[in-house]
């Protein structure tokens, strides 16, 4: 019997021996094969994602090399096929692999406790936890890793603290205990697994091992952290041993370090009930909140809330009070109202996808829309009405096959919440405007709780700010958006166009100083990248960096090879991918190649012309892009969005130009340094060529002159507006505009 292990120190074993370990290449190879099961990758791809940095023949000679090291330890276990130049895994019984058996066991774990079968719960729950015996492989290999390490440790920490309360439910107090040891021991520095231990020991009656328990948290708090336990954890003490020794001992010497305490009822012990549904008794007010929504709302102790927190951007790592995931409008006022009584911040998470993060945040309650998706298509009126949680693939979907779009961005996975109300810069731009020139109306929640219609008629200021003032003024629960005839019945052709990265320069002169003179129906933003490797690229490209330019044409076909004739005869691109295809095809065509939950960290500008200087900067780091997923994009804002005075709407920087992004991103959390200081430092060198302010939704939290910088004369607008309909700025997890000072 084979085992390969992955969870902690890799080692590939046969009945015990150990025939490989440590980080050796015939582990790396065999775990890329198990963990991608019934794919069939050519050599090439597979040379290319183990050696990127070496030429392809060596690669290929380095894969045939390991190949049959491999082979030579497999011995007579066959388990690798290969046909036509490609190697694909075929499973066999005779391979354990504690990644596959922890995620399984895991499986049969949560199932279990769905079916409120605690016994089996258990069972599998301690099943899983044997497999995990550290970290999952180091950080290089984790870009082609399914599940990031720190999800599986996550899943760990929330399967012992499950498993915790169910032991203690069952009464099995001692296995309770060690459970909820390991869970210290999985993740030291994270005060719940403490105050899993010290519940316990509470709910075993056992006083002065709780105490014990609690010193030992505050200890390694203090020395690792310097920071006291929070209030929860001293109120849980307290709670469980409400005599005088208990309380003093919960307080000596420690200070709050932020947060209400709600003291728990009865032993502060939670139900597996509780636990895996919605309220947990810690935080007594929601109690009262969740009865009264038709959504859910996660708490930190609840099942699920690691997923529920997590946003498009693996880099932030946000601890709301609570989530409200929320289901129609009136969930939405209940959430709002109670944010706001009990003066708890408030965040509002649209798809999630902004890079700063700020539809989470640490302590806030978090309106999450994504359960109102829903769109209504009025073809004869040109109008789609979207509910505020949408994704821009949503309302492709309902608008294309009509033959029509709203402008949106360049990929569909963003939020229409976030995008829109920040501007929408996108491909339909140069010919439609802004998102922000296609909203008719808005239905709103203002911070008092109310419902209003903001629109040309209607609180009309209201409908000023929220084109482009982001999510400052309350909660859009839906958009009307004008819907514009694109292409031929929704076909549109586009693609993208490559250049050797040497040529960037040069290719980046003549596309300034062609997008102007182009018709408005063509438009296409250029880019610093890595050609991703794999298909549809051809596979000679795969990993090359390069300077790109994605293509849109939106016109009438039957001029379409006119139209685009200068754009495929210029120089001598690598590749021209150009193709008719539905303007919805285009706008997914990025999202496979960018998962959620990689880092990312961006800086971005405003930019009125490519100037040489720029140029020169561009060019030098686009030959260092840290990662292969990093890059550097200019979106034009031109043709119809320039047309609109910069003071008809909240988005400011209309006189023509671009916004620039600088993106720095990876799957391995081991390189968000690297990939922020990159950023960060072809940013400092670019900003002076540029214009100033940002496009909000570019932007990290970059403090108050940045965002004032962006708005630029609209500012002050913008602030009185807040102070009318947020005077004690109850929506401030945004790029915020500071309520004016009345009088
Ligand atoms: C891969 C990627 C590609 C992108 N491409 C483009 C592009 O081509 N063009 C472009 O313009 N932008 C683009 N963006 C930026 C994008 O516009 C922002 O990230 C935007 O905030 C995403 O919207 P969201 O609803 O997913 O944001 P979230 O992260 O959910 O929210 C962002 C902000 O908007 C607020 N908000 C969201 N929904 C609502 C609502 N219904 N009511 C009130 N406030 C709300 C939130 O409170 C928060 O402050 C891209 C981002 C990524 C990550």
């Amino acid at each position: 019997m084979l085992r390969l292990s992955l969870l902690g120190e890799q080692r590939l074993t046969r009945r015990g021996t150990d025939l490989a370990a440590g980080g050796s290449r015939v582990i790396e190879l065999l775990a890329y094969l198990v963990l991608h099961p019934g794919i069939r990758v050519p050599r090439a791809v597979l040379a290319g994602t183990f050696w990127p940095e070496t030429p392809q023949p060596q690669a290929m000679t380095n894969l045939r090399r390991e190949l049959h090291n491999l082979r030579l330890l497999l011995g007579g276990i066959e388990v690798l096929g290969m046909s036509d130049g490609a190697i694909g895994w075929v499973p066999r019984a005779a391979l354990t692999v504690d990644v596959q058996v922890f995620a399984a066991e895991r499986r049969a774990a949560l199932l279990a406790a769905r079916a409120h079968d605690q016994a089996a719960f258990v069972d599998h729950a301690q099943a899983a936890l044997r497999e995990y015996r550290g970290d999952l492989m180091p950080g290089n290999y984790s870009d082609w890793v399914p599940e990031p390490r720190e999800r599986i440790q996550r899943e760990c920490t929330s399967l012992c603290d499950q498993a915790a309360v169910a032991l203690t439910e069952s009464g099995q107090g001692q296995r309770a205990l060690e459970v909820a040891g390991r869970r210290i021991g999985i993740q030291p520095l994270d005060e719940l697994g403490h105050r899993g231990l010290i519940r316990a020991h509470l709910a075993l009656g056992d006083l002065p091992a709780a105490l014990q328990a609690f010193r030992r948290c505050a200890e390694v708090l203090e020395r690792e952290l310097g920071v006291a336990p929070a209030a929860e954890t001293r109120a849980l003490l307290r709670a469980g041993a409400p005599d005088a020794r208990g309380e003093r001992l919960a307080n000596r010497g420690w200070h709050s370090v932020g947060g209400s305490t709600h003291p728990p009822t009865g032993t502060g012990m939670k139900t597996m009930e509780e636990q895996t549904n919605t309220v947990t008794g810690a935080e007594a007010p929601f109690t009262d909140l969740a009865a009264s929504l038709r959504g859910t709302l996660t708490l930190p102790l609840d099942a699920g809330y690691d997923e529920a927190r997590a946003v498009y951007n693996g880099m932030i790592d946000r601890r709301p009070a609570a989530i409200a995931r929320v289901h129609d409008t009136a969930d939405i006022v209940a959430c709002v109202d109670f944010a706001r009584n009990n003066s708890l911040g408030l965040a509002v998470r649209g798809g999630g996808h902004q890079a700063s993060g700020l539809a989470v945040a640490d302590d806030a309650l978090v309106i999450d829309l994504g359960n109102m998706r829903s769109t209504t298509v009025d073809p004869a009126a040109h109008t789609v009405r979207v509910d505020g949680g949408a994704l821009w693939a949503d309302v492709d979907h309902a608008t294309v096959a009509f033959g029509m779009a709203t402008p949106s961005g360049f990929v569909a996975s963003t939020g229409v919440g976030g995008l829109a109300l920040g501007g929408g810069i996108g491909y339909l731009t140069r010919r439609f405007g802004l998102t922000v020139d296609n909203l008719l109306a808005a239905d709103v929640v203002l911070a008092d709780g109310t419902l209003v219609k903001a629109d040309e008629v209607h609180h009309t200021e209201l409908f000023w700010a929220l084109r482009g003032g982001g999510g400052n003024f309350g909660v859009v629960t839906s958009f009307t958006f004008r819907m514009n005839e694109i292409g031929e019945h929704g076909k549109i052709i586009g693609g993208p166009v490559f250049y050797d990265l040497a040529d960037a320069p040069e290719v980046m002169r003549w596309y300034r100083e062609l997008l102007p003179t182009l018709p408005e129906e063509l438009s296409g933003w250029i880019g610093l990248l890595t050609i991703p490797p794999g298909p549809p690229f051809p596979e000679e490209l795969w990993g090359r960096k390069a300077c790109g330019i994605v293509w849109c044409y939106t016109g009438a076909h039957d001029v379409a090879e006119k139209v685009l004739a200068p754009v495929r005869d210029f120089g001598s691109p690598l590749l021209v991918g150009l193709a008719p295809m539905g303007f919805d095809a285009l706008q997914q065509a990025f999202d496979p190649l960018f998962p959620a939950g990689m880092q990312w960290y961006w800086r971005a500008d405003f930019v009125k012309e490519i100037s040489d200087a720029a140029i020169e900067v561009h060019a030098r780091y686009g030959a260092t892009l840290p990662t292969g997923f990093s890059t550097m994009h200019l979106y034009p804002i031109d043709g119809a969005a320039a047309r609109v005075p910069a003071d008809a709407t909240a988005f400011a920087y209309r006189d023509g130009g671009w916004a620039g992004v600088i993106v720095g991103v990876d799957p391995d959390p081991a390189n968000a340094e690297a990939i922020t200081a990159w950023t960060k430092s072809y940013y400092d060198e670019l900003h002076p060529t540029t214009a100033g302010g940002a496009y909000v939704n570019f932007m990290m939290e970059e403090g108050q002159d940045r965002i004032r910088a962006s708005y630029l004369q609209n500012y002050e607008r913008l602030a009185r507006v807040k102070a009318q309909y947020d005077p004690a700025n109850l929506f401030h997890h945004n790029q915020n505009i500071v309520p004016a000072t009345v009088g």
